[in-house]
């Protein structure tokens, strides 16, 4: 399995789609607890290390959400650098609803005309209060895996999403595997070692497949967007 997971070489070219910074360190997140649960093989504690620990230097903001942020950029059509984001989107009227603060991300936007933050619990992504056809742009990060019903959260972003609106998230993934339900198995929580925390517990492990669940959910389309691979990966879903 893990053989087939392939790393480019760092990438010089590569900036930080927030801040432009070209300059990144890895802060590993995972311990051995956590490899042991998911069973990640050498390859994999590395990649998931990069993909949650690596950061751009300037301003601090991890992989995972330079891969929402430029994938976000690029659905609705915008050339620039994400803090520049906000006041583009505002001016735009544009209405986006991140659910549960996306990575670093929220302090790009909070505050903005049409930014709406929803977090759990007061929000839950299985029957969101809101009136269906309401938002351009639905976001989350690394939010799916922690739902107990992801293909039931995913119709409800569809749902609330106006007609040519995207859904753009990034889950834990590893493109070696295949999706897995971690029902049934013993309780593994993302976090902290020793966490704990009823919130963090992981209800899937994703994978290769994981555009799948999208289709599921009723859209008609379901993007893998690369900042960076393998590690850097996001998904946009469309009706
Ligand atoms: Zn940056």
């Amino acid at each position: 399995m893990a053989d087939r997971l392939e790393f480019r070489p760092p990438d010089a070219a590569l900036a930080c789609p927030c801040c432009g910074g070209t300059e990144f360190a890895v802060a590993p997140v995972i311990w051995k607890g956590l490899a042991e649960e998911w069973r990640l093989s050498p390859e994999e504690w590395r990649l998931v290390d990069e993909q949650q620990g690596g950061h751009c230097r300037r301003c601090g903001t991890n992989l995972r959400s330079q891969a929402l942020a430029a994938a976000m950029m690029k659905v609705t059509g915008f050339q620039g650098l994400f803090v520049q984001y906000g006041e583009w989107m505002a001016a735009r009227g544009l209405q986006v609803l991140e659910i549960n603060p996306a990575g670093s991300l929220t302090r790009f936007l909070a505050g903005r005309p049409g930014h709406r933050l929803a977090t759990y619990p007061d929000v839950d992504m299985m029957a969101m209060p809101y009136a269906g056809g309401s938002f351009d742009l639905v976001i989350h990060s690394d939010t799916l895996e922690h739902v107990r019903h992801p293909v039931r959260a995913l119709a409800e972003c569809r749902r609330v999403l106006k007609p040519g609106g995207h859904c753009v998230y990034t889950v834990p993934l590893l493109p070696g595997r295949l999706t897995l339900s971690r029902e049934g198995m013993p309780p593994s929580y993302h976090g902290s070692p020793g966490a704990g925390a009823a919130d963090y517990v992981v209800w899937t492990e994703y994978g290769a497949d994981a555009w799948r669940q999208a289709l599921e959910a009723g859209f008609g389309e379901c993007r893998i967007m690369a900042h960076k691979f393998p590690s850097a990966l996001a998904l946009a879903a469309a009706a």
